[in-house]
């Protein structure tokens, strides 16, 4: 299982992904999710499909790839989640920061409301400023009789007798003086408070195009965040659905395999009682031979041993060595013998089975099972290396391959102590 998604690609294909990964990686500046690409997880699940039909002989296809999805699942949801959760505390941040422009942007806003406010209520000063100035101006000329106050002031001066009128004027130049020190304290007030309309007006501009670039980048962390979510679910479906799949094939697959310890006891007890009958009538066996590879050079796909089965989660002893070699191809005898049985033997398929008679004090027999065709005879005496079967895929098998079996007194015992 582990090494089947560590398993190397092809080296320049390693160092593309990187490279892409290095990109992608500093242009999000986010934890990426190490997603499968679809492709290659299609072909790592058919591997591991053949890879569990090598391993439990007459597991279907279908359950097969149920098993595989689970397990894919099963392998890509820590990923997966953590990729969700990583998402969603993106959009958390990118949801913090648009409320936070927002309210700043709200605040900038009735600033330069009030800044504007102000600017009234300044303007509406000055002007009453200025008709104020007014004012005193027309009444220093209804008391002087002067036209204006360049004039009231060359009058003032020419005239002799002029001191009623010089300290009229001079009472209503001061008072001028002040509404004019006003005024002008008002209007450069006012060249301030446009200052400050300007720079809040600016800052508002400013928070509007951040605003702006936030909301993009809410948008993407948004649907960042369902994506992430949408695979998250779609592995929980796969891996809940693969779940039901094998619960539901759980109690047949079990019965299955009951039948087929059934008969491998069955075909066990079988042999058991040809040797007892062999030796009680004399046949003559050759004993004391070595075996050997009945398919040199083809690879062993699957050992002897106990294994639990992925469906009825129930463990089973596979009974031989298999050898994955291809339908048609001849399978030779182990060793010097006599063939025991010759025939179909359900599950097993066409089966040979020759028997040794006693090596190293034990009685041995071994099994050539799943044959396309079986090319010796019960009775017939063979020598090691005969061709007793050609290689197939009959009876519980998905493939071409050898299920080779090696009984000791009657009971199954791995063959490759015998023959390697
Ligand atoms: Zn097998």
């Amino acid at each position: 299982m582990k090494q089947l998604f560590s398993r190397p690609a092809p080296g320049a294909r390693v160092r593309l992904r990187a490279t892409v990964a290095a990109v992608c990686a500093a242009v999000l500046l986010a934890p990426v999710a190490a997603q499968a690409n679809p492709a290659e997880e299609k072909a790592a699940v058919d591997e591991r499909v053949e890879e569990l039909q090598a391993e439990h002989e007459g597991l279907s296809e279908e359950l097969a790839r149920v098993v595989a999805e689970l397990e894919d699942a099963e392998a890509q949801l820590p990923d997966a989640e953590d990729a969700a959760a990583a998402a969603a505390e993106e959009l958390e941040e990118a949801q913090r920061k648009d409320d936070e422009l927002a309210a700043r942007l709200t605040s900038a806003e009735n600033a330069q409301d009030d800044i504007r406010e102000e600017i009234d209520a300044s303007e509406d000063r000055i002007e009453e400023s200025e008709r104020a100035v007014v004012e005193v101006g027309r009444r220093a000329y209804q008391n002087s009789g002067v036209t204006s106050d360049v004039a009231m002031l060359l009058e003032m001066t020419q005239s002799e007798n002029g001191l009623d009128g010089l300290s009229r004027v001079d009472s209503a130049v001061r008072g001028q003086q002040r509404t004019l020190t006003q005024l002008n304290e008002q209007r450069s007030a006012g060249l301030n408070n446009q200052d400050r309309l300007d720079a809040a007006a600016q800052e508002v501009s400013d928070l509007r195009d951040e605003a702006a670039e936030v909301l993009l980048e809410k948008k993407a962390a948004e649907s960042a965040a369902r994506e992430a979510k949408e695979d998250l679910d779609a592995l929980i479906a796969q891996k809940d659905g693969a779940a039901q799949t094998i619960e539901d094939n759980q109690a047949s697959a079990a019965d299955e395999l009951r039948r087929q310890q059934e008969e491998q006891d069955r075909l066990a007890d079988e042999v058991r009682r040809w040797e007892e009958e062999a030796e009680r009538d004399g046949i003559p066996l050759p004993g004391d031979g070595e075996l050997r590879n009945p398919a040199p050079g083809y690879p062993i796909t699957s050992p002897f041993g106990w294994r639990t089965h992925p469906i009825s989660g129930t463990r089973k002893l596979h009974t031989g060595t298999d050898f994955g070699i291809p339908c048609g191809n001849e399978v030779y005898s182990a060793g010097d013998g006599v063939v025991v049985s010759a025939g179909s033997a359900g599950g097993y398929g066409n089966r040979v089975v020759i028997s040794h008679g006693k090596i190293r004090g034990q009685s041995i027999s071994t099994t050539y099972n799943h044959n396309t065709r079986n090319v010796v005879r019960a009775g017939q005496t063979v020598s090691q290396g005969d061709v007793v079967a050609l290689a197939g895929t009959t009876g519980s098998s998905t493939g071409c391959h050898l299920h080779f079996e090696v009984m000791q007194n009657g009971t199954y015992v791995d063959p490759m102590d015998w023959i390697s």
